[in-house]
């Protein structure tokens, strides 16, 4: 989505060899998980100024939480992308 964002993920993190994790250079999180770590940085230390839900314009601090409230929250048994617009998952 945003290119330039994963290229400042990737400048704030660094693989230790040795112990086979990705550290974190802003601060003393660890992380064996490359994901976990770079949503780490995307929501502690990247101030992208959120991320809209085009659904419920609910702003989500980093892609990865956004894309677990569109799935929680808009996902009805699976694939509705292409009625997205619609609101009528919210009738609960
Ligand atoms: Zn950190
Ligand atoms: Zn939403």
């Amino acid at each position: 989505m945003i290119p330039e964002l994963d290229e400042l993920i990737n400048s704030k993190i660094a693989k230790d060899a040795e112990a086979g994790v990705w550290m974190c250079f802003d601060c003393d999180y660890r992380s064996n998980n490359l994901t976990h770590i770079k949503n780490h940085v995307e929501g502690k230390h990247i101030d992208s100024g959120g991320f809209s839900c085009h659904i419920c314009g609910k702003i989500s601090k980093t892609r990865v939480s956004l894309q677990m409230h569109v799935l929680r929250q808009h996902s009805r048994g699976g694939r509705s992308d292409r009625n997205n617009k619609v609101p009528y998952l919210q009738l609960m």
